[in-house]
């Protein structure tokens, strides 16, 4: 018997063979495993590399997950 097993690829959900054969299982192919390697490196654990030049207000934006409204572009926000 040599039937390959096949998964679905958890980046894009095509079918897969996890075997040997793939290297980049359980992804079907490395642009889907690198996509996800790079999702994990631009995730949470990114941290602005100059705080200091960010206000308060932009250091806001940046920890927040949950954006509602753009980024504002020029016009100043009314409080
Ligand atoms: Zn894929």
């Amino acid at each position: 018997m040599n039937i390959p097993r096949i998964v679905r690829c958890p980046q894009c959900g095509k079918s897969s063979e996890y075997s040997a054969r793939n290297p980049f299982r359980p992804f079907c192919s490395q642009r889907c495993r690198t996509t996800d390697l790079g999702a994990w490196a631009n995730g949470d654990y990114t941290v602005p590399a100059e705080p200091s030049e960010l206000t308060p207000e932009e250091l806001e934006t940046l920890m927040g997950e949950g954006l509602d409204e753009p980024p504002p572009a020029n016009e100043p926000k009314k409080r």
